[in-house]
């Protein structure tokens, strides 16, 4: 992009200038309406949430973590008193989403990610003859040396991979996942024990991605998982909505018009805040209200949401480099077709400094006993944004915050080896200490 656009969005967008120093900021969307750009609707997340179902007999039995939920991929809603306190005067009750302890891959990836693997595995199985839709699924186990006829490639910072490349792998399939620069080392060992081809990269994540979809343009029996477009990954990760509204009820939490629900969702691509936000605005409407927390170093869908550029602009256009520890959220350019769908839908984008991400990750240890990877404290900061900003008051909530409920979204962490969590914890401790 020439230095001349870059120039003039950001006199048309005073808060880009703050975004470009690497402040954090909280933008709120003018544009917000609730109304949604996608054909896409409720029937399609019940479709997705059904084929989900009709997979539990063979998620169980080959995912044996899955027993006690008979095979259906699915985390707690926990309260949080511990970190209510120390996040001071937040009214209303606050909620942690533990996308971080789903089973298989210990992130919120094991949604959208194993929900287009086993939707690709039974669109095959389907068209082959060796299933009908009827069939008890737990037979796709005899199925593994059909499945390793065909292959899957995705491109990842990681936890795209691993969801991936587990489910992918266990059902028979050859699976390529193309790694960004980003990705942890013992993200691609665990990968390569399971017999995943991990292809390294020195790029980015937009990158890996390009490299995966090239391969796989070149190899008719070759499925690309495309996290920066994909309906499918999309539709997995709404499902969330229906079992959360489900959770919700269970905790007796009402989401009405004088009980706002606010929801808080780390991102990187787009995909899993997106899916999860298009889901929820499909059962709450206007009482849900969604806000993105993206690193300082990443702040890709709010630069592509507030200049309405979309893919058509990254971070690296501006100057930023993806300089950031939170590596599931370490994308410099953002999902055209989640911005667009979502461009009224949410409410906000904020960032946040690595820092804050640490100082977040050892007051949840220290308070809760609860561990997340970096990327996955990004949602904390979000009702201290909410209530610095004028979001309450433009929109008249301010009356009903005693009844509102706030959902931080925790996205992973339940898979970083011990070691790494000491690493983590230790850094926690120095940033801390820092002041
Ligand atoms: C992938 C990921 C996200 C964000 O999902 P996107 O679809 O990339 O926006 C958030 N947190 C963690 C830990 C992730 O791995």
């Amino acid at each position: 992009m020439n230095k001349e656009l870059i120039d003039q969005l950001i006199r048309n967008h005073p808060l880009l200038t703050e975004i470009t120093q690497l402040k954090e900021v909280m933008w709120i969307n003018e544009q917000y309406s609730s109304a949604m750009n996608t054909s896409l609707s409720i029937e399609d997340i019940e479709d997705a949430a059904l084929r989900l179902q009709r997979f539990a007999p063979y998620i169980e039995k080959v995912f044996p973590e899955t027993k006690e939920a008979k095979g259906i991929i699915e985390s707690k809603l926990i309260e949080l008193p511990k970190m209510k306190e120390s996040i001071n005067h937040l009214p209303g009750r606050l909620l942690l989403k533990c996308d971080s302890h789903l089973p298989i891959s210990g992130s919120i990836k094991a949604r959208g990610g194993i929900y287009e693997v086993l939707k690709h595995a039974e669109d095959l199985a389907l068209q082959y003859n060796k299933l009908s839709i009827d069939d008890d699924y737990s037979k796709l186990t005899q199925l593994q040396s059909f499945f390793s006829q065909f292959s899957i490639a995705v491109g990842s910072t990681g936890n795209l991979g691993l969801s991936i490349g587990i489910m992918s792998a266990q059902l028979g399939f050859k699976v390529y996942v193309h790694m960004s620069a980003d990705a942890k080392q013992w993200k691609k060992d665990l990968l390569r024990e399971k017999g995943v081809h991990v292809v390294e990269h020195t790029s980015d994540f937009s990158e890996a991605v390009a490299k995966g979809r090239e391969q796989a343009s070149k190899d008719e029996n070759m499925y690309f998982v495309d996290d920066e477009s994909s309906e499918n990954l999309f539709l997995g990760y709404a499902v969330a909505a229906l079992r959360l509204q489900e959770q919700l009820k269970k905790l007796d939490v009402t989401v009405d018009e004088k009980h706002p629900l606010f929801v808080y969702l780390p991102c990187g691509v787009g995909g899993g805040p997106g899916g999860v936000t298009f889901g929820l605005k499909q059962l709450f409407g206007e009482n849900v209200h969604c806000f993105f927390a993206e690193p300082t170093h990443a702040p890709s869908m709010l630069i592509g949401l507030m200049t309405g550029l979309h893919e058509g602009v990254s971070v690296q256009d501006f100057g930023i480099e993806l300089r950031t520890e939170a590596d599931g959220l370490a994308v410099g350019r953002p999902s055209g077709f989640v911005g667009k769908a979502l461009e009224h839908a949410i409410s906000g984008v904020y960032t946040i400094q690595d820092n804050h991400l640490f100082a977040l990750l050892k007051l949840l240890a220290d308070e809760e006993g609860i561990f997340l990877e970096p990327s996955a404290l990004a949602g904390f900061a979000g009702p201290g944004k909410l209530f610095s900003s004028d979001y309450l008051v433009h929109h008249n909530l301010r009356l009903n915050m005693n009844q509102s409920t706030h959902i931080v979204w925790a996205t992973g962490g339940n898979m970083v080896p011990e070691q790494e969590r000491k690493r983590y914890y230790d850094k926690a401790v120095s940033v801390t200490s820092e002041g």
